[in-house]
Order: structure tokens, then sequence, then C-alpha cells
């Protein structure tokens, strides 16, 4: 029996994470529960599942359930980069993490990588594509050379540039194959989500970013790929459920039925690859921009993201303005050196403020 701890349970990866435990009761048991604030999806995780321990983050009470003693894994599904406070405090316990919150590596990835490794903390990935390329690697025993992460496309892959300015919310949060919460969904649209799964796959598996591919595979069936050195290419494939990746990370090494229905080779299916032109996309090439700058780069293109991505979603910003509020705000930020938390939170709160101006002059 292993006992969780469930950091956002409250979100879309948060309440899949409870139905993965449900189903499994002789495996799992989630002893402590945390969200961002109280309300009536709260109240009822908790009468149902009546944690041990339980709280909010609006009233400080996440971090020390992030670094609970008796906890065997802490699942964090916050969301944005709030969530790296408890990341880092699961690691500086020397905790086993299940990682579903980006921001975490994006932009905390070098301190991260660096305490992880003084702990012994472990990170399981929970993320479709690093789930896939850890299971490639045998669960992260082998060393690849190259990783070749997949991409939807999002669901403006084919669209022209004046349906893209008269892109709504409603519109940019119907993704073709996957469903995810909003912030998400929107980076998906942008494949700024893509850029930040390179980085992450970078932290978590030593890769450098010339070996990082990102592919176009619209079927959303192939989840990643790893090259090794004779050329040999391994996919891991299954129907596009985040209940999978979910579930393993609890589950790791045992592999448990996850309800989902499996892919059907008595009918014939077609899975395409299409190289992910940058030019497409350039939320994608900024992204880049700032992980190969690194140090506290990838930490203000986030920042400027959440707050184009929520302005866009508040109806303030057409979406083709979000890339260009990013781009003003990696360019304007003052660079501090990438030396601890603080310096991430300050460098966060500068890019956040730039960002805002610049949408509001
Ligand atoms: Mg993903």
């Amino acid at each position: 029996m292993k006992k969780v701890s469930l950091i956002g349970s409250t979100g879309s990866i948060g309440t899949q994470a409870i139905e993965v435990c449900l189903r499994h009761p002789d495996k799992f048991r989630i002893i402590a529960l945390c969200a961002g604030r109280r309300g009536g999806l709260f109240e009822r995780q908790v009468k149902a599942l009546s944690p041990k321990f339980y709280g909010t983050a609006d009233s400080g009470d996440c971090t020390p359930l992030a670094a609970l003693e008796e906890a065997d894994i802490i699942f964090n599904a916050a969301s944005g980069f709030a969530g790296l406070a408890y990341s880092f405090a699961a690691v500086a316990a020397g905790k086993t993490l299940a990682l579903a919150n980006k921001e975490t590596l994006v932009c905390g990835g070098e301190i991260i990588i660096a305490l992880a490794k003084k702990t012994g903390a472990r990170i399981i990935p929970v993320d479709s594509e690093h789930s896939a390329i850890w299971q490639c690697l045998g669960f992260g025993e082998r060393k690849a050379e190259k990783l070749i992460i997949t991409a939807s496309g999002g669901p403006f892959r084919d669209a022209d540039e004046s349906e893209l300015e008269r892109v709504t919310p409603e519109l940019a949060l119907k993704h073709p194959t996957w469903n995810m919460g909003k912030k998400v969904t929107v980076d998906s649209a942008t494949l700024m989500n893509k850029a930040y799964e390179v980085m992450e796959a970078h932290f978590l598996y030593g890769t450098p970013y010339g070996d990082i591919t990102a592919v176009i595979h619209p079927q959303s069936i192939v989840h990643s790929m790893v090259q090794f050195a004779d050329g040999a290419i391994l996919a891991q494939m299954n129907k596009p459920d985040m209940k999978l990746p979910i579930q393993l990370a609890l589950s790791y090494p045992e592999r448990l039925d996850c309800g989902l229905e499996n892919l059907d080779f008595g009918k014939a299916f077609t899975l395409e690859f299409l190289p992910l032109d940058v030019r497409r996309y350039p939320c994608f090439a900024l992204g880049m921009q700032a992980a190969y700058e690194g140090g506290i780069a990838p930490c203000v293109l986030n920042a400027a993201d959440e707050t184009a991505v929520s302005a866009f979603l508040g109806g303030r910003i057409p979406f083709t303005r979000i890339c260009g509020v990013v781009e003003y705000t990696l360019r304007k930020t003052p660079r501090e050196k990438l030396a601890d938390m603080a310096s991430l939170v300050r460098a966060d709160a500068a890019a956040r403020r730039i960002a805002a101006e610049y949408m509001d002059g």
C-alpha cells in the first residue's frame, strides 16, 4: 500500500489521480490532500477520501504536505509557478516526487535537479511525453542518444493567419486529442507547451538541447520516442489519456489495469509525423531561445506566458498577441543570476509586472 500526498487535487490531473487511486484501493491510499483554495469540489473530495491531512494553498498548508514524512509519494499536480515551491519542499526532504507541475523543471530545473542529486529524491514524470521517454528508457535505466518529443500541433495546425486572428478562448480550448486544463491547452495551441516539454526532458534525462527534437504527430498515439547509438528508435503508444502516465507514476515499477480502451489493430489507422515548422509556431521558437539562454530566462518566459494566456482567456488580448507579449517581456526583463528559489520568485514577479504593463500600455 503506497501512501500518497496529493497537491493540487481539484485540477484536471489532480481529479484523475484521485480516480486512479480509487480504482486500486488495495494499492494506493491518499493520506493528504491539498488544493489551491476551498470550494465545493475540494470539500467533496475531503468528504469522500477522509485524508489524514488536508489544507489549501491560500492558508499556507500545502508546503508541509509536500514534504510529509509518512507519505511514500508526493504527487504534485499544482498548476503554475506556485507549484514549484511544493516540488522544492519534496525534493529537499528527499521524497519520491510524481511530477505533473511543468514549471518545476522549466523555471527551476537547474536547482531542482542539483538538489535531488544531493538529497537522493526521485523525480517520476507524469506528463505523457516524459513518461513515454521514461518507459522507453527502461524506467530511466538506459541512456539514449536522442529524444524525439511528439506534439499534436494543437487545434490550429492548418489555420491561416487571418483565422488565427479570430481565435476565441472557446476555440483555443477545444484540443483535438487531449482533454486538459485551460492554461496547458492554450500552450498546446501556441506550442509553447512543447518548448516547456523540451526543457523538462533536458533536465530529467540530462540530454543536451541539440539532441532533442520536437515533431508534429496529429494523432497523439505515439507519446514520444528515444533513439539509441545504433539508430534504433523505441516509441511508447496508447490512445491519448492521462490516466496511463498518472497511474504508472504511482504504481511504478508495477503496471496495473488502467481501464482504457486499447488500440485496435483489427482496424486500419495511420500515424503521421511532420517536421515542426518554427515559423508557424513563434512561441515555440521563443521558448527554445529562452531554453538555450538558460539561467533565469525560462522563468521569465513562463511568467510572461502565464500573464499573456490569462489575459487571452479573459478576453483582454487576441490569441495572436500572446507571442508578442512573451517576446517583449523576455527582451525587457533584467537577468539576475539563478542562485535559489528567491531569485526565481523575484524574476517571476518582475516579468509579470513588465508583461502586464506592456498589455495595458
Ligand atoms: Mg504533455
